[in-house]
């Protein structure tokens, strides 16, 4: 491990060791086979023991421990991990790594003081991304720029950058699609077959809000009425994984308030269109087991969370009729779905379902593309090395469309893509269920 510089010491006073984050016997599981590195991005673009899952178990023991000094090296190897859980999957210990990093990541904030520059940006992301209000006025400048045609020649021109630079300029979606507004109540298409509750999340209706309106027009297209609380928040996914655990834990509070049925009756589903909230979501019962007014009902609510793409599965999916022309399409996995979640057939089989659609499969399908919330703003170097890594796949599958389940692996993707010069689309799997409805 490398000295500590003057800029990013603990923060003075604190203890290098101190009260522990996790329970002894939760590093003991990982008998250091190593079968996991194969499966963990970092370790298979970096090579280094330290960016493996193996050595970061280690590492945060050692930090627990007192053994290990809290130092600019150990914050970066544990900085670096995308928190994809890639190797939960594939560790047959039953190591719960994802639970380790999240408990990690707030004793590190407490006691690690980061560069200047480096707090300037994550104050930046978790000020402005998690609430919508004021992401959309950060973007309203960029709205005014696209509709003037000014963004679409500054892309070109950005096109003409080295390639580091490409990729983050590629970042910004193209074009910049209209947010989306949802209504309180949309009704069913047709006969209703259910009723549902959605998360509308706070990044996607200002960034993704083409597939907001298609989540919209897929569930309402399959006999679903739904419903929208007026008073939910973001799911805290983004702050929990910057280590501001109190944050995540208020976010959790007001949605487990603001999705709790007004009236008795059976358990509806609780609809969410982004892999990362939805695998929050589903962990509220353990974020929240201390908070006794919520912990119970954190519970009931977690366990009415859905994927879209598993309730359409569960319907079933009301066939797309019309005829499309033949086109050979990929499934790439978003890790919170994948991994955490362990959803997998329910997008393929959706995928499958419509017409003129061969599913080809792809190498690398469920590794991490990068995206991982605000990973690619904070670590870009290291997201264009990934996204170039799922180009180079997506490139050798030969396919017309790279379909995701998840708007932030979409807009990674096509940075990646973008940043290569490779022409190839990528879509939202529930953007092209609105196609083939479309016709
Ligand atoms: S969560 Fe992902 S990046 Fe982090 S150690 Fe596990 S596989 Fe590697
Ligand atoms: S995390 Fe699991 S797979 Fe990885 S080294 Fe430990 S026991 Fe082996």
């Amino acid at each position: 491990m490398s000295e500590r510089g003057p800029m990013d010491a603990p923060v003075e006073g604190a203890p290098l060791a101190g009260a522990g984050f996790a329970p002894e016997a939760a590093f003991l599981d990982c008998v250091h086979c190593g079968l996991c590195h194969s499966a963990c991005p970092t370790y298979v673009e970096l090579g280094t023991e330290a960016d493996s899952p193996r050595g970061r178990i280690h590492l945060m023991h050692a930090l627990q421990d007192g053994t290990l000094p809290l130092d600019a090296a150990a914050v970066q190897h544990l900085d670096l991990c995308l928190g994809c859980r890639g190797c939960e999957t594939a560790c047959p210990s039953g190591v719960h790594y994802g639970a380790l990093i999240e408990a990690a990541r707030p004793w590190i904030e407490e006691r690690y003081r980061r560069p200047v520059t480096t707090r300037l940006r994550r104050g930046l992301a978790l000020t402005i991304l998690p609430y919508p209000r004021r992401l959309r006025l950060a973007l309203a400048p960029l709205h005014f720029l696209e509709r003037l045609g000014v963004l679409a020649v500054a892309r070109t021109l950005l096109r003409q950058l080295p390639a580091r630079w490409r990729y983050r300029a590629s970042l910004l979606p193209d074009p910049l699609p209209a947010p989306a507004a949802v209504p309180l109540e949309t009704p069913a298409r047709g006969v209703e077959r259910t009723c549902v509750q959605l998360l509308v999340g706070c990044v996607m209706p200002e960034l993704f809000g083409d597939t907001v309106r298609s989540t919209l027009e897929v569930l309402a297209r399959n006999g679903c009425r739904i419903l929208a609380p007026a008073d939910q928040v973001c799911c805290g996914a983004l702050s929990l994984h910057a280590g501001d655990r109190a944050t995540a834990v208020r976010l959790a509070c007001a949605n487990v308030d603001a999705f709790e049925p007004r009236a008795a009756g059976p358990a509806i589903p609780l609809v969410v269109n982004a892999s990362g909230c939805g695998a929050m979501m589903k962990e509220y019962a353990a974020l929240l087991a201390d908070e006794p007014a919520h912990a119970e009902r954190a519970a009931r609510l977690a366990a009415r969370v859905e994927d879209a793409t598993e309730l359409l599965v569960r319907l079933p999916l009301a066939a797309p009729r019309a005829a499309a022309p033949a086109r050979r399409v990929a499934y790439h996995d978003p890790c919170h779905l994948a991994h955490a979640q362990g959803v997998r057939q329910p997008p393929r089989a959706l995928l499958a379902s419509l017409p003129g659609v061969t599913l080809v499969s792809m190498a690398d399908e469920d590794l991490c593309c990068g995206s991982a919330g605000h990973y690619n703003v904070m670590h870009p170097d290291l997201a264009a090395r990934l996204a170039a890594r799922k180009v180079e796949a997506m490139r050798a599958s030969a396919v017309d469309v790279i379909a995701t389940a998840n708007a932030g692996c979409a807009l990674q993707l096509e940075a990646g893509l973008r940043a290569a010069g490779v022409a190839l689309r990528v879509r939202h799997v529930l953007d092209l269920l609105a196609d083939a409805y479309r016709g």
